[in-house]
């Protein structure tokens, strides 16, 4: 190798299911080398993409001939930091993935084109915008001192110190976060602060207050329902540092933030901060990763904490702060009470008790919540003749009635079809719908309260851009008397009439395989609880109300949903997965096998069980998962579990080097820390 070197090695990382790090040369003088974190255009295969630089180096192993030339380095886009590198591999590792996998897709696509335009423009848009800063706030209201309390010592806090905010519903946790967060900015002129939330419908609300509150500092927004552009605009801002607070959903835990102080997940037992596919990681996992790396503070808030962080702050690892009231003046939880369905039988999906509560809130001009989690007009329909039902043919569902659209719909495979006139097996015309969902609730609604003001939100309603916020704006302006939905509506909303909230069908996740399912279902129903009686004494000056119909009034979940007894709900709970050995007192893995047929995937997976044993981690039978089929595919999977974190990833980093090496059709999957088993 000549001591003149006119070229170097950029070592690359790209976003390929490969394990491999890839050598590229490219022409430089020594004093003009890319730098570690950049991105860079690079020839793979027959297509250029885009790849994150690694390393550079002198020379290659690659034979000369054998070496492709780099086609291009961003340099106009400063390195990614050596901490967001660190994140990246720390995640890659962590599940299992190479690095490009992960690296790259969490970046803006943008930034990974063949050409730079749209990168370049973002650029120029960004330097023209005011570098103004003033952290100062804006309009602060007194806090009480719980919540003063709990402000000062996020807001003060130095160094790795995570805290549990565990803080009934109203009780001004969002206010907590933008006082601590006010703190933070006062202190760290160049501080950014990355504010969490787990449902895009919840970051308009919080925008608007974030806004109000810091009219002088860069807000940056970062989910899913951004177009490409506003992304990278957005996603640059906060790599450059301008964006001092960062908004976003799960994926906004992948942005870079180069002078991160202040982390802050709200409802941090929401399930939607694990990611369900591709990569599956856990966005408050890995920010408490990050919070620790970087040595900074990171506050996790719920009215009801997911078992794993009520557990460290058991255990004295998370600080634990307590909010035990209401923060606005004379409002106070709502009276939660149990409608027994086999005494008063429902019609029209309302027993007579929650019809009587309607009314009433309709006479005082309150407003009510009926919370249904199932969408469509009828989840099955059916043939009393023969016994057909409208199953999907292409998974283990059923076909979903939607009326109003007067379609048939799986919601697992998006099949649709028009709804048959007569029955496909006996030509019988007088088919039936089973059960209901938010449509049928509507609709019988709309007979019972002809002059009510219903309004619907879920899915199906709000597949327009924009119109879910069109939808909750138009409630918070009280142009809505009876508000129906799903989960949708359950989550964070801060609506100020709402004195009623009717539950209907919550008893299915009563008995439920999933061991998570009861923690979940206390976790909504406390949560869809708490859109009641937040703005203090109503109009009838009357406490507001939760009424939950049920076949299981007996049920001990219900008895501290009524009680409104967290603790000791979760502290039961807990001795319950101590004693059966569940997560969090254990750690588990998931392998993921789909196959035209079942019995190929499950052939697959007990040749993956039988390739490396370890006498403390246990492998279980496969087992067809519980959907089987979708989207004609049969998924089965492999359960694997073990005591210690670091000796099952150990097994799993050398199984999964074996496990690659298998010839096989089927496709799979690992997922660590999974949460639908
Ligand atoms: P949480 O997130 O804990 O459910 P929010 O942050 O949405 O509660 O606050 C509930 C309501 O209480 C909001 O309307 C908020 O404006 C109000 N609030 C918060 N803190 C105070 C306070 N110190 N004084 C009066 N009202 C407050
Ligand atoms: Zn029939
Ligand atoms: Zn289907």
């Amino acid at each position: 190798m000549s001591g003149l070197l006119n070229h170097c090695i950029l070592q690359v990382v790209l976003d390929t299911p490969l394990h491999a790090v890839f050598d590229y040369r490219w022409p430089c003088a020594a004093a003009e080398r890319p730098q570690v974190g950049q991105l860079a255009l690079v020839p793979f295969g027959r297509r250029e993409v885009a790849g994150l630089i690694v390393g550079v180096a002198d020379s290659s192993d690659v034979p000369e001939d054998k070496l492709k030339d780099a086609l291009a380095v961003r340099s106009q886009l400063s390195p990614l930091s050596p901490q967001w590198l660190a994140l990246a591999s720390f995640a890659a590792d962590y599940y299992q993935r190479p690095l490009g996998e992960v690296a790259l897709p969490g970046l803006p696509k943008n930034t990974r084109l063949p050409t730079t335009v749209a990168l370049d423009r973002a650029l120029k848009k960004l330097a023209k915008l005011d570098t103004a800063h003033d952290g100062t706030p804006l309009n602060v209201p007194a806090l009480n001192p719980a919540q003063q309390q709990a402000a000062d010592a996020i807001g003060g806090a130095q160094g790795y110190l995570p805290t549990l905010l565990h803080g009934v519903t109203g009780s001004g946790k969002t206010e907590v976060y933008l006082q601590a967060c006010a703190q933070v900015l006062a202190r760290e002129p160049d501080g950014q602060i990355l504010i969490l939330v787990p449902e895009i419908n919840l970051t308009p609300q919080l925008e608007g207050n974030i806004r109000a509150r810091f009219p002088g500092v860069m807000l940056a927004t970062l989910h899913s329902s951004l177009s490409e552009g506003e992304r990278m605009l957005h996603w640059l801002a906060a790599h450059q540092g301008r964006a001092r607070i960062v908004l976003g959903t799960r994926l906004a835990i992948l942005a870079s933030l180069p002078a991160l102080k202040l982390i802050v997940i709200d409802e941090e037992h929401d399930p939607s901060y694990k990611q369900q596919e591709g990569l599956r990681y856990s966005a408050r996992d890995l920010a408490v990763w990050r919070a620790r790396q970087l040595a900074i503070p990171i506050v996790l808030g719920s009215a009801t904490p997911s078992l794993e962080s009520w557990q460290h702050a058991q255990s004295g690892r998370y600080r634990l702060l307590t909010l035990r009231e209401r923060a606005v003046q004379n409002a106070v939880l709502p009276r939660i009470s149990l409608l027994d369905m086999e005494r008063d039988k429902p019609q029209d999906g309302l027993t007579s008790a929650l019809v009587a509560a309607l009314r009433l809130r309709m006479e005082r001009g309150e407003q009510s919540l009926l919370f249904l989690n199932r969408r469509g007009y009828a989840p099955v329909i059916c043939c009393e003749a023969c016994g057909w039902i409208s199953n999907c043919h292409r998974c283990t569902a059923y076909m979903v009635l939607h009326r109003p659209e007067h379609r048939l719909r799986c919601h697992h495979c998006s099949l649709e079809m028009r709804i048959p006139r007569h029955c496909p097996d006996c030509g019988n015309v007088d088919l039936q719908p089973l059960g209901r969902g938010t449509q049928r609730v509507e609709e019988g609604l709309q007979q019972l309260f002809p002059d009510a003001r219903i309004l619907r939100i879920d899915a199906d309603s709000t597949r327009r851009k924009g119109s879910a916020q069109a939808a909750f704006d138009s409630v918070h302006r009280g142009e809505v008397d009876i508000l129906i939905g799903t989960q949708m509506v359950a989550k964070g909303h801060d609506f100020k009439n709402l004195t009623l909230v009717g539950i209907l069908n919550p008893d299915t996740a009563l008995f439920s395989q999933d061991y998570r399912a009861s923690e979940r279902l206390f976790a909504q129903l406390m949560q869809v609880a708490g859109r009641a009686g937040r703005a203090g004494q109503s109009a009838g000056g009357s406490v507001s109300e939760v009424l939950i119909q049920t076949r299981y009034p007996q049920h001990p979940l219900y008895g501290s949903v009524v009680r409104h007894d967290y603790d000791n709900f979760a502290t039961a709970l807990l001795e319950e997965r101590q004693q059966a050995a569940l997560p969090p007192f254990l750690y588990q893995a998931l392998l993921r096998a789909e196959a035209p047929e079942l019995a190929t995937a499950v052939e697959f997976l007990t040749q993956a069980r039988d390739l490396l044993a370890h006498p403390d981690v246990t492998l279980h039978d496969p087992i067809p998962m519980s959907m089987t089929r979708v989207h004609n595919v049969d998924r089965a999977q492999l359960l694997l579990e073990a005591a210690s974190r670091p000796l099952l990833q150990a097994f799993l980093k050398e199984w999964l080097h074996l496990l690659r090496t298998v010839k096989t059709r089927v496709k799979w999957s690992l997922e660590v820390d999974p949460v639908d088993i």
